[in-house]
């Protein structure tokens, strides 16, 4: 039976409850007035809710598929403005127990090389991220209680932290990994993480079940609960995501929203991110095996629907997609985007060659991070390393409501331009850097809150003379 509120995975996430909102949709995919309706409500800016957002998805009829899109758009700016967070996965450890049929780290695989990271290769990775220019990580590993306790990971954690290579440093360091304890959770907590990221992978148990057929990470609801332990545990930013292509879109969707609506109502906070990966290649995998594998245009239609639904939630695409499916998701809704990525494990110090590769799955955009950086202000992003909210304490329901009010972007933008300048001075090329000086000059001239501009021409002034890490 279907509960929002319940702490049960099969009751917040009930299978007919999702398979009667997709019947639902289809059923009135092109029953204009009651889309109307729904769109009337979008433009609200106050989200939908999983069935409202799914007919949205479902919808055919041309001219409001437009109108979905413009909306999606106008929310995007609306909440997030014209800046895009940067960010870089850090995988410490393939070793893993588990049996994904999707991953190339599964145990079975025999030939991908393992690896893990000792603290003096974490400390040489974490060097050549801050020598790219980043601030914000989020870590991955395998599950593995004997190679990846959690005990590793911590400390994995505070080395992370501890490091500062000239003018850099890690300020955020976002967690991505296996389902765990209240207890391990508090740990995290207490180690300073910024969000808990966990993929659901797919809502639809039965697949899941079969896409997960050995391991801990087999039991579903185990794994589905797992954003409510990490609640309980103090941490109030978490990560949803699921992989489209292991099962059909329009059942992961609104399970997907199903899962935002759940933590809202028990915790009184939704999620802080949520992630749209697809399947891609990867050693041992081949995507065409998937056949609920989808196309550009179904995913941009997600991305826009996801943003509608959930307007305040941070929305985030890795280089699994192509410099051109960038583009247009970043239009639609996704606020934050991984660059210069390695999905090896030790891959930015040195990369592998082809033989040792340990990646977990294929680079789309190979791009370094500063062409992705150039990309971002030649479409007029301003490209943002800000980690200001966690270290303010504004995290939880608290950011939410900031969030909501759409207060964030007082704080967002100036922060956008501090961490952007940083990064013109530290790291930029000089075709990069002469743009982004440019952005600033021109973003300035937006700001018409005359204390703010005052601070942050201040603090703009002090990061050229050397200082650094200013925050609103
Ligand atoms: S998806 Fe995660 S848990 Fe599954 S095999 Fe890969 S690393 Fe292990
Ligand atoms: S101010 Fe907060 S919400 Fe805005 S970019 Fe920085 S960390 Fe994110």
């Amino acid at each position: 039976m279907y509960n929002v509120k319940s702490q049960k995975a099969e009751e917040f996430i009930d299978h007919r409850e999702v398979l009667e909102s997709v019947r639902w949709a289809k059923e009135n995919k092109n029953n204009l007035e009651l889309i109307d309706e729904v769109i009337e409500k979008a433009k609200l800016r106050k989200g939908l809710n999983h069935r409202e957002a799914s007919l949205l998805l479902a919808c055919e009829d041309k001219s409001r598929n437009e109108e979905i899109f413009k909306l999606a758009k106008q929310i995007k700016k609306d909440y997030y403005g014209n800046r895009i967070v940067l960010f870089a996965p850090l995988y410490l450890s393939n070793y893993c127990i588990n049996g994904c049929v999707y991953c190339p780290y599964h145990a079975k695989n025999k030939h991908i090389p393992r690896k893990k990271m000792t603290q003096e290769e974490v400390k040489r990775e974490v060097i050549a991220l801050q020598d790219m220019g980043h601030k914000r990580l989020a870590i991955e590993s395998g599950e593995d209680p004997v190679n990846n306790p959690i005990e590793y990971i911590l400390e994995c954690i505070k080395t992370i932290y501890s490091i500062k290579h000239k003018n850099g440093s890690i300020r955020r360091v976002n967690v991505n990994i296996a389902a765990t304890t209240v207890e391990n959770y508090r740990k995290l907590k207490e180690a300073g993480i910024g969000t808990y990221i966990l993929f659901q992978e797919t809502y639809n148990k039965e697949n899941y079940e079969m896409l997960h057929p050995t391991g801990p990470k087999h039991n579903y609801a185990y794994h589905t609960e797992a954003m409510d332990r990490a609640m309980e545990g103090g941490i109030d930013d978490v990560g949803l995501g699921v992989l489209f292509g292991l099962s059909e879109y329009d059942y992961e969707f609104a399970a997907l929203l199903m899962h935002a609506e759940h933590l809202e109502a028990v915790h009184g906070v939704g999620p802080h991110t949520i992630s749209v990966p697809r399947i891609r290649k990867a050693d041992d995998i081949d995507p065409d095996a998937f056949k609920n594998a989808i196309d550009d245009d179904t995913m941009a239609k997600i991305v826009a629907c996801i943003r509608i639904a959930v307007p305040y939630t941070g929305m985030i695409i890795s280089t699994r997609e192509s410099k051109k499916s960038r583009e247009t998701l970043l239009n639609l809704g996704v606020s934050q985007i991984s660059g210069g990525s390695k999905t090896s494990v030790g891959g930015y110090y040195e990369p592998e060659k082809e033989d040792e590769d340990s990646s977990q799955f294929d680079v789309v955009d190979n791009r370094t991070l500063d062409e992705v950086i150039k990309w971002l202000i030649d479409l007029k992003y301003i490209p943002s390393f800000c980690t200001a909210c966690y270290r303010e304490g504004r995290t939880g329901d608290r950011f939410m409501s900031i969030c909501k009010n759409l207060k964030i972007h007082d704080c967002c933008h100036p922060n956008a331009l501090l961490t952007l300048k940083e990064y013109l001075e530290d790291y930029a090329k000089p075709d990069t850097k002469a743009a982004g000086e440019e952005m600033i000059k021109h973003e300035l001239q937006m700001i018409d809150n005359s204390e703010v501009k005052s601070v942050l021409l201040n603090n703009l002034e002090k990061i050229k003379n050397g200082e650094r890490d200013f925050r609103f």
